[in-house]
């Protein structure tokens, strides 16, 4: 767990599909009034994309990716 990784929702992008919250499942996210919103970043697992990977919009990016590789975290959330 890492606080050197964790997703960035763009506000203008996402539109409110609720599918990166399902789709993680160490409880990074909370339903918001509207946009989904990031609660728990430190659970957020180093390298994994999981919900930008199912992201319809293109929305999330990551604190922390510097476009360099970064090794499968192989989490429950990951594929
Ligand atoms: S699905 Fe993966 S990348 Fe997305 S918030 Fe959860 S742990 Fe982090
Ligand atoms: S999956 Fe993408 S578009 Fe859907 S709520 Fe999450 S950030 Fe927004």
């Amino acid at each position: 767990m890492s606080k050197n990784w964790y997703p960035v929702i763009s506000q203008e992008e996402c539109t409110e599909c609720g599918s990166c919250v399902e789709k993680c499942s160490h409880g990074v996210y909370e339903v918001g009034v509207k946009k989904p919103i990031i609660v728990n970043p430190d659970e957020c697992v180093d390298g994994c994309r999981g919900c930008q990977n199912i992201c319809p919009s293109g929305a999330i990016s990551y604190f922390g990716d510097t476009g360099q590789e970064v090794s499968a975290c192989g989490c429950c959330s990951c594929s």
